[in-house]
């Protein structure tokens, strides 16, 4: 073969016997490393919602159309009956230890308060390639939190800085010698590709006012912050008779300012005679944006069913995982209770990709735009009959139920618990029948696509 290359001759010879071949042996090298066929693709930001093939090529979308040849790919995956969208994005989530040292082995490690933050990679259960911590760290912890987790995860990691120099550890978000706007701002614009905004919670939401805290310091502070680094702000709030809720989201809000948390207790989402209040509309009409952030403690079924009854669904889906709520929360498990509801998936689909996306002014996600990161959710809708609980613990029943069943980051199958893109065992190839040992290097695998 290698003389034949050599002489023009031998190259002549090479190309009529490649002629010759039976087409199928011309298919060795295919175009596409991943092909995801006959799935239901619902790209809001590209206006598709129809069965439609989805090409990868490495990191990145390759192609979609509706009929690729499966022999244009390394790996078929049959995705018919299922639905195919852009890996979704959950901007309201809390990762990390909460700030102790990175030695755990020094006496102040040893002491820090419970862990509060999941582990990032949890998300990628759910469809989920994108999270945005919600200020789980400030300007004096963020380091540690990217060298310790953000560098380290498989799902891409973004972040909304606290306005708290310690972010949320130890109760300081209290403490507003530590609201440094200046010093939250530099943070911000020194790490431009991960910190996507500001984050102020849980401030004064009981205590008599003194001189250290007045109503607003949190909120201003974490404005002054937004605007200096051009970046949006997002608020969890508690109203009280000198801090109403109506000021915050009429007058205190920018344009792009994300309130989390809407359908949590403490808010007049509803008038007394169950109308929604008209408030919402007006800090909508000037740009102000409505996050779920469900939580262990924001989500209210008496909220959420009469306000989405009259068409007001929270601009963006969100979990607000942490630590205390894993282990009944999930954003499909969120994005589930809107779809009982009644709100169509594609308006769920829409507000838990696009519309996340550019709520932190990352336009490149959330879509499955050809040459764009191959960031994909494969998810399947369930129907039965199935509970719902809220933050009250109350119930609501529902017909329908939506599961992730694989999750593509950058091109890499990150979750498939159902093997929808492995072979069925008894056809792997020979070496996934091999015992390691001399001459049989483990691990003995049923094939080599990056997981
Ligand atoms: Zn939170």
């Amino acid at each position: 073969m290698r003389e034949w290359t050599k002489t023009p001759l031998g190259a002549a010879a090479s190309l009529v016997i490649i002629l010759g071949m039976p087409a199928n042996t011309l298919a060795q090298t295919p175009r596409y490393d991943l092909l995801l066929k006959g799935g239901h693709v619902i790209d809001p930001a590209n206006h598709v919602d129809a069965v439609t093939d989805v090409a990868v090529s490495k990191d990145k979308i390759a192609a979609v159309e509706k009929e690729i040849p499966a022999s244009q790919a390394e790996k078929v995956v049959d995705a018919s009956g299922l639905y195919v969208t852009p890996g979704l994005i959950d901007i309201h989530v809390h990762i990390g230890h909460g700030g102790a040292p990175l030695d755990w082995f020094t006496p102040e490690g040893r002491a820090h308060t419970a862990p509060y933050g999941i582990p990032a990679d949890l998300a990628l259960q759910a469809g989920v390639t994108t999270i945005v911590d919600a200020g789980s760290s400030g300007a004096e912890t963020f380091l540690l939190e990217k060298q310790e987790v953000i560098d380290r995860a498989k799902v891409r990691v973004l972040a909304f800085l606290n306005i708290v120099a310690n972010g949320m550890q130890g109760g300081l978000e209290q403490t507003v010698d530590q609201m440094d706007a200046e010093r939250c701002a530099e943070t911000i614009k020194k790490y431009p590709d991960i910190i996507v905004g500001v984050k102020t919670a849980h401030y004064w939401t009981e205590e008599p006012w003194d001189a250290e805290h007045t109503p607003w310091a949190a909120v201003d502070k974490a404005e002054e912050c937004g605007t200096a680094a051009n970046v949006p702000v997002m608020f969890d709030f508690w109203p009280r008779p000198d801090r109403s809720y109506a000021e915050l989201i009429l007058k205190k809000m920018r344009p792009g300012d994300i309130h989390t948390h809407v359908f949590a207790q403490q808010f007049p989402i509803l008038l007394p005679d169950g109308k929604i209040n008209p408030i919402l509309a007006e800090a909508r009409a000037r740009g102000v944006i409505f996050d779920v952030g469900h939580g262990a403690g924001s989500f209210w079924f008496r909220s959420a069913v009469p306000a989405v009854k009259q068409s007001f669904i929270p601009d963006s889906m969100s979990t607000d995982l942490h630590t205390g709520n894993f282990t009944v929360l999930s954003l499909t498990e969120v994005m589930s209770k809107f779809l009982a509801m009644g709100v169509p998936l594609e308006d769920i689909i829409r507000r838990s990709t696009v519309n996340p996306a550019q709520e932190i002014h990352r336009p490149e996600l959330g879509t499955l735009s050809v040459g764009k990161e191959a960031d994909i959710a494969v998810l399947e809708q369930l129907n039965g009959s199935f509970g719902y609980v809220d933050c009250g613990f109350a119930r609501m029943d529902g017909k329908v139920k939506l599961v992730a069943r694989m999750t593509v980051r950058a091109g890499r199958i990150v979750w498939d618990p159902s093997g929808l893109s492995m072979v069925e065992w008894e056809k792997a190839r020979p070496q996934y029948f091999n015992m390691p040992g001399p001459g049989h290097p483990a691990p003995a695998k049923a094939d080599d696509f990056p997981r």
